[in-house]
């Protein structure tokens, strides 16, 4: 199978109108990012933020976070303007602003705006996934029926990385009752938390370093572990290129009916499109 050719929901991407100095978010605009979909045939894509005030913003513009908030949104909604391939989610701030506030902003994001979805980065919020402040947007994102991806990627050595340990998440998803929700980077190194709620999932980044450490039959064993009825196709484009997946995907064993679930079928679902 070659996964370049096969049809696709790229369901974490991003999209951007500046590089950002000192991370790995590229320039991504939104015309060369349609080319890029054309090229390894994406049919929709996922836009998500993350959580990082100056994501879409410059340092330049000051720092009322609500402003710098407002104006992310008002970017998601900017690109989501260019093409129906382009889903937009909308940012939070849990840290610089109250959660009052980013509640009435995401009002704002999914009702004014038509943002679709959320997108929780616990570790560059700097606070655990299980913390009040987000549990009051998961019940938000409930009671509007929105998917939610959180970014879920400890990794050893790197203990700031915990607070988006998937072992909070379950706490969360456990507390709030929530099944729409798709977890980044499947968890990292605790991936095995997965299996304990009902959750989609996605490999970006954490396959390819499963897949340097134990092979692509480990780390399909692993993906049928989870269940690929809830694995959702995502790249973290342009943090991570297409042809990196390609080079692990095309040698696994997953069956027709199994890459068509995990290519498009099973984030159509998460999506609801
Ligand atoms: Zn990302």
């Amino acid at each position: 199978m070659d996964w370049k050719k096969i049809k696709k929901i790229d369901s974490h991407v991003h999209v951007t109108f500046r590089k950002m100095i000192g991370s790995d978010i590229k320039l991504n605009t939104p015309e060369k990012f349609l080319g890029v979909m054309k090229e390894h045939n994406i049919q929709k894509a996922v836009v998500v933020p993350i959580n990082y005030p100056y994501y879409h913003a410059k340092k330049s513009m000051g720092e009322n976070s609500f402003e710098l908030l407002k104006f992310n949104n008002n970017c998601q909604a900017r690109i989501a303007k260019f093409s129906k391939k382009l889903i937009c989610f909308a940012d939070i701030d849990l840290f610089g602003i109250e959660v009052k506030d980013t509640l009435q902003e995401l009002e704002r994001a999914i009702h004014n705006l038509k943002l679709k979805g959320i997108k929780i980065h616990p570790y560059n919020q700097g606070i655990k996934c299980n913390d009040k402040r987000i549990v009051e947007v998961m019940y938000f994102a409930k009671a509007n029926d929105l998917p939610v991806i959180i970014h879920s990627f400890p990794q050893k050595n790197k203990k700031n990385t915990y607070s988006s340990s998937p072992k909070y998440i379950v706490e969360l998803l456990q507390k709030v009752k929530s099944e729409r929700v798709l977890i980044s980077h499947m968890g990292g190194k605790d991936y095995n938390e997965l299996r304990k709620i009902k959750c989609w999932f996605d490999f970006s980044f954490a396959g390819r370093e499963f897949w340097y450490e134990l092979g692509h039959e480990k780390l399909e064993k692993i993906i049928r572990n989870i269940g690929v009825e809830r694995c959702c196709f995502s790249s973290d484009y342009a943090s991570m290129e297409y042809k990196k997946y390609y080079e692990y995907l095309n040698k696994m064993n997953f069956s027709s009916d199994e890459i068509t679930n995990i290519s498009y079928e099973n984030a159509e679902k998460f999506l609801k499109i």
